[in-house]
């Protein structure tokens, strides 16, 4: 019997693993995929360079405490990046000098504005304390669309605010999946096993899992709040039900990406980063340059946006950022495609949807989780994090935090 089995690989399984293998305490991670990562994956086979499907930027870079890890393991990343090199293509045209300004003014306002609703902790949905974004509104929607890979309708201002933004990103060039996956090497990871069920018995806790039965002093479970939500994992625990309860006002919302390389660099991007391209009738989509090799791009789908284009899959995801792309650089763009590649972490039976986003009502939701103590079997992931929500950091931290407590209280 180990101490802890913990359920899932993703970077908070890990982040709970390093911190268990450096307390001398045995365990074993059990992931169902045969891959590690969870929502940090770099694809290295379906383009011409690696890409990261999952998370890609180190946010929150100056305090994030994977930088030092990616430092060790030698993962490249970009300090600079041409973060003040925005356009947008919209209804036609793209935008020029004072329209850009003006365009870049109003998403700045619409951040202050959630921040300042959260500051006064008005527990109400982003959408209701938005001030009027002018022409610019699908564009600013769609940022926070991605922010929160939920609809400004459905996402908390006071919950998303909690957020501690430091406005420092740096992109992993070598992949942000590779790295996570990098840190992990040397730990005990049985791929390929899901759990089924958990529940405390007096002394330990039994998991079973698609390939037999394991018992250990406790376990610590790291899935998505898509994951519990769904159901997927049976817990015969009273001490868990309000981890259950909570997590269903924290949903994960939808966020895709659709990666395609060129035969040569789109035309007019030598030096941006991101680009938005928004039709007469229709969602915008954001799409950003990987300024290392210009030529793959990246389109961004998020909330509503991702998940209606992906209800018709790869296809769906597709036909939406081609058709974007042949609006702003001509339909002969299509001939300029080398390779395209989709997401589909909504479809992930493993994943089911992007991070999660707290319902407007539910602010203190992430502080509740955290707060709950459940005995024998603990709870990490990115859903766990309060200052570092949503992310990677965070959910590597909050396996950390986990590891820890259940070292203090339970396995003491
Ligand atoms: C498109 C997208 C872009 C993102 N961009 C960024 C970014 O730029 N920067 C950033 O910091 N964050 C970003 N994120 C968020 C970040 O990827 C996640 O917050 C983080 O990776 C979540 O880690 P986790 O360990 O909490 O969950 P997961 O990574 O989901 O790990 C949970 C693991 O449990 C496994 N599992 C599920 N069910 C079972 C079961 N029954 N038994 C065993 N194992 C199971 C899963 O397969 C998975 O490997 C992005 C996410 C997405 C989807």
């Amino acid at each position: 019997m180990v101490d802890v089995v913990v359920i899932g690989a993703g970077a908070a399984g890990i982040g709970a693993g390093l911190a268990l293998q450096a307390a001398g305490r045995s365990f074993m991670i059990i992931e169902a995929t045969d891959r590690i990562g969870g929502r940090a994956f770099t694809d290295k086979s379906s383009m011409p360079l690696p890409w990261d499907q999952g998370c890609h930027w180190l946010h929150c870079a100056d305090v994030n405490p994977l930088v030092a890890w990616a430092d060790r393991l030698g993962a490249r990343y970009r300090k600079q990046v041409r973060q003040d090199h925005y356009q947008y293509w919209l209804k036609g045209r793209w935008l020029e000098g004072e329209e850009l300004a003006v365009y870049g003014r109003a998403v700045d306002a619409a951040f202050d504005a959630v921040y300042e609703a959260s500051r006064l902790r008005q527990d109400v949905a982003v959408a209701d304390v938005l001030p009027d974004p002018g022409p610019y509104g699908g564009a600013v929607r769609h940022i926070l669309q991605l922010m929160a890979s939920q609809d400004p309708e459905l996402e908390s201002a006071s919950g998303y605010g909690d957020y501690e933004d430091t406005e420092t990103n740096w992109p992993v060039i070598s992949g942000y999946g590779d790295l996570i996956e990098r840190m992990a090497a040397g730990l005990p990871i049985r791929t390929g096993v899901a759990a089924q069920a958990v529940r405390e018995v007096p002394g330990s806790v039994v998991v079973e899992t698609s390939d037999g039965t394991l018992r250990a002093r406790a376990a610590i479970v790291t899935v998505s709040t898509g994951v519990l939500n769904a159901g997927k994992i049976r817990f015969d625990s009273p001490e868990v039900q309000p981890v259950l309860d909570v997590a269903q006002t924290m949903p994960c919302g939808s966020y895709e990406k659709v990666c395609v390389a060129l035969r040569r660099p789109l035309p007019g991007m030598e030096s941006t980063l991101f680009f938005s391209v928004e039709p007469e009738d229709g969602d915008p989509v954001n799409v950003q340059v990987l300024d290392w090799t210009d030529q793959m791009v990246i389109c961004h789908l998020g909330g509503s946006v991702a998940r209606d284009a992906g209800a018709e899959g790869a296809e769906g995801l597709r036909a939406f950022a081609m058709e974007r792309l042949r609006l702003a650089f001509g339909s002969n763009i299509d001939a300029e495609v080398t390779a395209m590649a989709t997401t589909s972490w909504e479809r992930n039976p493993f994943v089911m949807g992007a991070y999660s986003a707290v319902m407007p009502g539910h602010a203190q939701a992430r502080r509740d989780l955290i707060g709950l103590h459940t005995g024998r079997i603990g709870f990490a992931s990115e859903a766990f994090a309060l200052t570092w929500q949503a992310t990677a950091h965070g959910a590597y931290q909050s396996g950390q935090d986990v590891a820890a407590r259940m070292i203090r209280e339970e396995l003491a």
